[in-house]
């Protein structure tokens, strides 16, 4: 017998129901530095450009290397947190933030830099000069044409998206949690990258980093409500998860797909959008969670720069600009 026709106008919007099992990206294998730090690379990233070395340095790290025994069992080996957080020892971040430059860059003479980080829309263009600073500006992006400079966003769950653009070189590095990407940090990023630097969507290349994925990532009716009003597609972003031993499905967030959504609307083409996998949240032996540990994580980095040509490296320069 056919249904009756169902009256759309009464009826609640649906969400498509999954288990929370199908939602999981798939787990990435880390690459494992000299120096034991454990960091993600995109395999088409990592001889990106002509000739077999590529102009590019980058890397998602993760909690394996390094030497913070804070957030680690007593009988553990260190971890990577790059965050410097209340509970861990500044010399140990430190430590472990040169560890990584050293791991990625092949030396730990490149100069990171990074954000006082706010959930906001604002990118900053970083130039050599900017370097001496000795605190770190706020915003959630960062964007520089400047060899030897390695640009790094921390997290904990919130997405990492790095993007270049081989034709000009230039490379850029966003925060993007759920209020950044209601923000449209990346969009506006590609946008600054287009005004500053002449960049053509079409010659981009970006890749979204390991964040709290649509498997775990449940919110509130805030959440929603924000990416509804705000965007076309905003709806598509949730899948209703009924956890087990729960009577009441819970929304969930897919965070990776909407800031993917953005770098498609600012143009990027669909091959050129990578993506790690991995979940922060239920890959917690591989990632710090600031969920999954209700607050007392360490932070990872995603980093991104131009690798420094000779006579040209960084080190150098910020020496001459002392000098001046
Ligand atoms: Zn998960």
């Amino acid at each position: 017998m056919p249904s009756p026709p169902r009256n759309l106008a009464t009826q609640p919007l649906r969400h498509p129901r999954a288990a929370s099992g199908h939602l999981t990206p798939l787990r990435p294998i880390p690459t494992i530095a000299q120096n034991g730090v454990q960091f993600i690379q995109i395999a088409s990233w990592i001889n990106l450009g002509s000739g077999t070395a590529s102009w590019l340095w980058h890397g998602f790290s993760t909690r394996k290397g390094g030497l913070s025994r804070v957030y680690c069992a007593e009988d553990a080996p260190g971890e990577l947190n790059l965050g410097f957080t209340a509970a861990d020892d500044r010399e140990a971040v430190s430590r472990n933030r040169r560890l990584l430059v050293e791991a990625i860059a092949g030396s730990s003479e490149a100069a990171l830099v990074t954000l006082r980080q706010v959930h906001s829309d604002h990118v900053i263009l970083f130039k050599a000069s900017d370097a001496a600073a000795s605190e770190p500006r706020e915003g959630d992006g960062l964007i520089t044409d400047e060899p030897g400079l390695l640009l790094g966003v921390q997290t904990a769950d919130c997405i990492p998206v790095l993007v270049a653009d081989s034709k000009r070189r230039v490379v850029a590095a966003f925060h993007a949690g759920w209020r950044g990407t209601v923000n449209r940090i990346v969009e506006s990023g590609v946008d600054s990258m287009r005004r500053e630097f002449g960049s053509q969507p079409e010659d981009l290349t970006a890749a979204i980093g390991p964040g709290i994925g649509p498997c775990c990532y449940a919110v509130g009716e805030e959440v929603l409500s924000s990416f509804a009003s705000l965007f076309s597609y905003g709806r598509e972003l949730f899948h209703e998860v009924l956890a087990s031993g729960s009577a009441e499905p819970a929304m969930h967030i897919d965070l990776v797909e909407a800031n993917r959504r953005q770098l498609l609307d600012a143009g990027l083409p669909p091959h050129a959008i990578h993506r790690t996998g991995g979940c922060t949240h239920c890959m917690s032996d591989l990632f710090f969670s600031h969920r999954a540990s209700k607050g007392n994580a360490g932070r990872m980095m995603a980093v991104i720069g131009i690798r420094s040509a000779v006579g040209e490296d960084y080190s150098t320069k910020r020496k001459r600009i002392d000098l001046l």
